[in-house]
């Protein structure tokens, strides 16, 4: 099977692939993020209950995905077959042809048949996803149509992440289960999880259940809401790590450390430079970012963290594992025996010297392991683990450097992509505005960005419905510009896709900002379901 041409003679039109449609010009379907080419052509294919879904045997999977997809937004739930079975009118599935790289598709609409054809698995799935984004109702109440076109598609970059801190503020499996519905249908494949920091420890710890037992919630004297703490078991993180991996996204674990680290240190005090207590609380209570740090000198805090970083890799399937490394304070290990004692014993010129050792100390662990290290970007200061990647959060100087002395890394700068930031600061226009790859790096050094992820930090907006509308709809512009390719940027054409997709948005039961730079003058449609 190959990418071959269809016979019918029908005619096609190359719609908004070069540029913004010019007066005139078709706008192209409303798809997001933006194909790397979408010929419309003429006709439709009407959905019908009788619609076959037919795929080979290895394309099952992506067949049940799609059936339960259509099913779930125009109720009809069609018959699945084999690919030889002669139906007329069908949606065909098929996977495995030749190399068109990596979560590529190519997807085929025309009258008589639909055809999605990728060379793997979460190519067809994104084939489907565009199948759905064509969706529309025709005419009678409960009939749907597809309009005819050739999509040829593949993205920009392999990293297009979302960062959930589930930390300041525990989130639910149902909420994050959502997210990675929403992420999915927007083509973003990586989920990463904060999942332990000053405020919480958020995942289940065999050998030290006490983390969880008395490190994820808050003392009562707070009065938290309930829905603000709790944690994750492993059950159910591999649950979700399934229904991720079954939308092709990767769920990526984050324990934070040297600092960050105060809902470990109130349950395990001795770890700490000064030996506590502590007692965890809310961020706008007390430090918002604690002075109490692991304490470098100590062995114990090694051989606590291999303990946790070793279930940590059994549990999730992800090559990279986040070890945090951002903000954390030096004062105690400055004047810490056990750490000062630990820098005389390595040589270390500075405490940043000793953040440096204290990572580089866990990276042949996680490397014995298979794994990969990635944390935010202060790693870099005082040198960095062969083979570690690099968030670069504080803005993008710390990707230039990383990926010039040959690391990967994934940019995340507060300029363009934290979301926890207000619309004024950061509107969808500016986060659209975003290009991943610095000019300050050759083609050779681009190639280690490995793309573009948005931040959520859950200290002031906290609540489910405070977390969409942060995230909404400037997501996508995220999501376009992990997706696709750089030459097709045009503001006026995204909005005008956004603005079509803000219907998809309220059926999703997300409730979004309404972001002026999105919305028609007049504001945008406000009767939210
Ligand atoms: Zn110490």
């Amino acid at each position: 099977m190959g990418w071959r041409a269809s016979g019918l003679a029908l005619a096609c039109i190359v719609a908004g692939v070069a540029g913004p449609a010019a007066a005139g010009e078709p706008a192209g379907p409303a798809l997001i993020p933006r194909p790397v080419s979408v010929q419309q052509c003429d006709g439709a294919f009407a959905l019908e209950a009788s619609t076959g879904i037919l795929h080979s045997p290895v394309a099952e999977p992506a067949a049940r995905r799609l059936q339960a997809a259509l099913a779930e937004v125009t109720g009809l739930s069609l018959p699945l077959g084999p690919l030889d079975s002669g139906a007329a009118r069908a949606i065909r599935l098929e996977l495995g042809g030749p190399g068109a790289g990596p979560e590529a598709y190519r997807l085929d609409v025309d009258p008589a048949r639909i055809t999605l054809e990728a060379s793997d698995a979460a190519g067809l799935f994104y084939a489907g996803q565009t199948l759905v984004q064509l969706l529309s109702r025709a005419g009678e109440p409960g009939s749907w149509a597809l309009p005819c076109v050739r999509v040829r598609d593949a993205p920009r970059f392999p990293w297009r992440g979302l960062m959930l801190d589930c930390s300041r503020t525990f989130q639910s499996l149902d909420y994050l289960r959502r997210t990675i519905d929403r992420m999915a249908f927007y083509k973003m494949n990586v989920l990463h999880l904060h999942l332990t920091d000053d405020q919480g420890w958020r995942l289940e710890i065999r050998s030290h259940p006490e983390l969880t037992e008395r490190g994820a919630r808050f003392p009562d004297h707070w009065n938290e809401p309930s829905t603000h703490h709790g944690h994750y078991t492993q059950a159910q993180m591999r649950e979700l790590i399934r229904y991720a991996a079954d939308r092709s996204v990767t769920i990526v674990p984050e324990i934070e450390m040297p600092g960050h680290s105060l809902a470990a240190l109130a349950v395990l005090p001795a770890l700490s430079c000064s030996g506590g207590p502590f007692e965890i609380h809310p961020f706008f209570e007390g430090p918002h970012i604690h002075e109490d740090i692991y304490c470098a000198g100590n062995d114990e805090t090694f051989r606590f963290l291999e303990d946790v970083l070793g279930e940590v890799i059994d549990l999730f399937p992800s090559e990279l594992i986040h070890v945090g490394g951002d903000e954390a304070p030096k004062g105690r290990w400055e004047t810490c025996p056990k750490c000062q004692a630990r820098m005389r014993a390595e040589g270390l010129e500075d405490e940043e010297e000793l953040q440096s050792w204290f990572i580089e100390r866990l990276g042949p662990f996680v490397e014995s392991r298979g794994k990969r290290i990635i944390g935010w970007d202060e790693i870099l200061q005082g040198g960095l683990p062969a083979g570690a990647a690099v968030m670069s959060w504080r803005g993008i100087e710390g990707g230039i450097a990383a990926a010039q002395s040959g690391h990967d890394v994934v940019m995340s700068p507060t300029s363009h992509c934290y979301f926890d930031y207000t619309y004024e600061r950061i509107d969808t226009r500016h986060a659209y505005a975003y290009e991943p790859v610095p000019e300050e790096l050759d083609a050779a050094q681009g190639r280690h960005i490995l793309g573009v992820q948005a931040n959520f930090w859950s200290h002031i907006n906290r609540e489910p419905d405070e977390v969409d509308t942060q995230i909404f709809p400037r997501l996508l512009a995220i999501a376009e510009r992990g997706w696709s390719p750089e030459g097709a940027r045009s503001w006026e054409d995204f909005r005008r896709r956004v603005e079509a997709h803000l219907p998809r948005l309220r059926a999703m039961g997300i409730r979004y900002h309404e972001d002026a730079a999105v919305m028609p003058p007049g504001g945008g449609d406000s009767d939210l379901p």
